[in-house]
């Protein structure tokens, strides 16, 4: 991911930073410096509130961390891959490299980051209470510990409304997937909560910007702005969601081979990158094309090979010297294509090399899944 500033690792787990969570940092400090604190508690000098509120802001940051530790190593302990977990304006992300392959499995998971913060909510507010109870510590250590458990209670809280994608939501998908054995049916539900929250989120945040208090919600620019961005994120989030689980419902039961092109031609290594693009990418519409010799594939050439070299040098350059070599990701005919889509959405591709005993026999592209799809559609067949 680009602008992403690598912290290190903990369990094997990549933390990053992506710039924008800067944006998040500074307004919080900024919100609890000139807003929150000073409100709760006046009568501080300015120094403390800009201090108190840095350090809640960066619990923030731990809180959210601790948060998505815990639902990256229960993933990592039920077998599933966990790459990174990337802070951005909105808050944190763990990349999973796999859907879990279970309701329980999905369960556990999303329960646990919720979990994680109710607990820390608890020990940071009880302690807040039992340094209070002293009467002997300074009001601005009790309060910044008081708010860093305030914050974990609401990060548990909000991440447990049952809308996809937050937590709540996966959690109640787990449900209806464990009772129906459905996990289309379980995502659609889940989903459509999730975009209607966000959809609520949206115009909450716009009678805000226009000044309004509502129920707890005390209106202001800022925080409208910020629901109105988050509201949206979600909604989009759960329409994605819905979206590839409709798409993965379409290709259920269907294999690579019953959508690949069948008859890729082979072009050889020493052919001219001018004629590849005119008989090939211009006159036959390809976009990606194995190259191969008698002892079989070499490599690939796809448009966005030839696109890097200027077009004065096409003519006398041999493909060989553009093209992707082999060992090539490639997959077996045989293969589930949903299995397929995944493998070519992991690696960035726009095509695959298919195989039957290693030999090639078709190529599989991001088009022909479409075209798929839609002659189907426009047939008014059945999917799935
Ligand atoms: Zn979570």
């Amino acid at each position: 991911m680009r602008g992403v500033l690598r912290l290190g690792k903990i369990a094997g787990i990549e933390i990053g930073v992506h710039y924008t969570w800067i944006f998040a940092l500074v307004l919080f400090t900024w919100l609890f410096a000139q807003s929150t604190f000073p409100a709760i508690y006046p009568g501080w000098p300015i120094r403390t509130y800009w201090i108190t509120g840095t350090i809640v802001s960066l619990a923030i940051f731990i809180s959210v961390l601790v948060h998505e530790l815990c639902h990256s190593l229960v993933a990592i302990n039920r077998g599933l891959k966990v790459n990174s977990i990337i802070f951005f304006i909105f808050g944190g992300v763990s990349n999973i490299e796999n859907e879990p392959e279970s309701a329980r499995v999905e369960f556990l998971m999303a329960g646990a980051g919720p979990l994680s913060s109710l607990i820390l909510g608890g020990i940071f507010i009880g302690g807040a209470f039992l340094l209070d109870s002293f009467n002997r510590f300074a009001e601005p250590l009790v309060g910044t510990i008081y708010y860093i458990g305030v914050i974990n209670i609401y990060l548990a809280v909000f991440n447990i409304f049952p809308g996809f994608p937050l937590d709540g939501g996966r959690v109640l998908r787990s449900i209806i997937w464990g009772i129906t054995r459905s996990l289309h049916k379980a995502t659609m539900i889940a989903g459509n909560i999730g975009r209607l929250f966000g959809w609520a989120m949206i115009l909450l945040g716009i009678a805000l910007v226009f000044g309004k208090d509502i129920w707890i919600f005390s209106g202001g620019l800022v925080s409208g702005i910020w629901m109105v961005f988050i509201g949206w994120f979600l909604a989009s989030a759960a329409d994605n969601a819905m979206r590839e689980q409709s798409l993965r419902q379409q290709l259920a039961g269907v294999k690579v081979k019953d959508v690949m092109d069948r008859s890729p031609e082979c072009v050889s290594p020493a052919v001219s990158i001018e004629s590849v693009v005119h008989d090939s990418f211009i006159l036959r519409g390809r976009r990606a094309l194995p190259v191969c010799t008698e002892k079989g594939l070499v490599g690939i050439v796809t448009l966005a090979d030839v696109k890097r070299l200027p077009q004065d040098v096409w003519s006398n350059t041999p493909v060989q010297e553009i093209m992707t070599r082999s060992p090539l990701l490639a997959v077996d005919q045989e293969e589930d294509l949903n299995m397929a889509l995944q493998i070519l959405a992991k690696n960035g591709l726009n095509q695959i090399p298919v195989l039957k005993t290693s030999q090639l026999v078709g190529l599989l592209s991001r088009a022909d899944v479409i075209r798929y799809i839609q002659t189907r559609q426009e047939l008014g067949m059945k999917t799935g």
